[in-house]
């Protein structure tokens, strides 16, 4: 398949994005990593009449961990972010989360911030952003602004974006001292999207019980999200199985899920629970680790 004819524009600055976004509005796109775009648009799902290119933009591909949080550039690759050590260090979840991505060539040029705009609501990386209350930052003819995960993901590929704003970094707030993290998904085959991906993270106090318990799920509803009402039980709870069973139950009796080709509604709200009950298990248990 061959896309639509389209002209094609390379930004060499932020600055100069924009002003192409201003310029031409919805007949434009931008292109990262591609690995979202350029197949749709092969499949005519998407017919911009200009493209316009992120990767010659110089110095955009930074990762880095400051002022308690870790902030990634709109051309840090996901491969990269799987592999640093800075990411692993500091927030292990979101490697973890990245691993299981498709496959890592498609990981080599796919960019972390492109997946969140592109915003697939199976998507493992908006559901770490979710769970550690992260934003995205966004510059536009109007200026800068930060949005919060749960403004910035609207629904059904839908984002926050403006039509002349650029995401420029996600921003992940580190969890504090004595928090544990797992990522755990289902997919039919090895390198499919997840049916559904979880994203569990449990804070242990200096008693041993559960001081925060966060939840993000994917693949349960029009975009990634926060099992709340399963957090509040979890919290002040022993950490032990009884709780993460209840937790998981809750979990699962608060996402609307759909049923599609995939999977029916009850088989991605049964998986759900069992991968919330699993991923909170694993996570306690490497909070135990940190504490110890
Ligand atoms: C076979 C295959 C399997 C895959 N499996 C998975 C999977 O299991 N999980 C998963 O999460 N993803 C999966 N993906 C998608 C992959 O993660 C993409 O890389 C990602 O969704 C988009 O990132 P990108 O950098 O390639 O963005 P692009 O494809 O270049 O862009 C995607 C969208 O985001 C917009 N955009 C990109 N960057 C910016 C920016 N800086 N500011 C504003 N808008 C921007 C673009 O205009 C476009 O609308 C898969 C892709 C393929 C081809």
């Amino acid at each position: 398949m061959k896309p639509a004819s389209f002209r094609y524009a390379a930004a060499r600055s932020v600055t100069e994005a924009v002003d192409l976004l201003s310029e031409h509005s919805d007949a434009a796109k931008l292109l990262a990593g591609g690995q979202s775009l350029v197949p749709m648009m092969n499949l005519r799902l998407s017919r911009p009449e200009i493209l316009i290119d992120l990767n010659r933009i110089p110095q955009k591909d930074g990762i880095y961990v400051e002022r308690g949080a870790l902030r990634v550039e709109m051309l840090a690759r996901q491969r990269s972010a799987e592999r640093s050590e800075l990411v692993r260090a500091n927030l292990p979840i979101l490697a973890e989360a990245i691993s299981q991505i498709g496959h890592s060539q498609i990981r080599s040029r796919g960019t972390l911030v492109g997946s969140c705009c592109h915003a697939d609501p199976s998507a493992e990386i908006p559901a770490v952003l979710a769970a550690v209350d992260g934003s995205v930052r966004l510059e536009g003819s109007q200026g800068l602004r930060d949005v919060p995960s749960q403004d910035f993901f609207l629904g059904f590929f839908q984002t926050a974006l403006a039509p002349d704003e650029v995401a420029t970094d996600l921003v992940f707030p580190l969890p504090p001292a004595g928090t544990g993290a797992s990522f755990l998904e289902f997919a039919r085959r090895h390198g499919d999207f997840a049916i559904v991906g979880v994203a569990a993270l449990v804070t242990l106090g200096s008693d041993g019980s559960i001081a925060r318990a966060a939840l993000a799920l994917a693949g349960v509803g029009p975009a990634c999200v926060r099992a709340s009402q399963a957090e509040a039980f979890l919290t002040g709870k022993r950490a032990e199985p009884t709780a993460f069973a209840e937790g998981a139950r809750l979990a699962s009796q608060e996402i609307e899920p759909q049923s599609d080709v995939q999977a029916s509604e009850g088989y991605r709200r049964e998986l759900a629970r069992t991968l919330v009950e699993r991923a909170l298990a694993t996570a306690a248990a490497r909070a135990v680790r940190e504490v110890a």
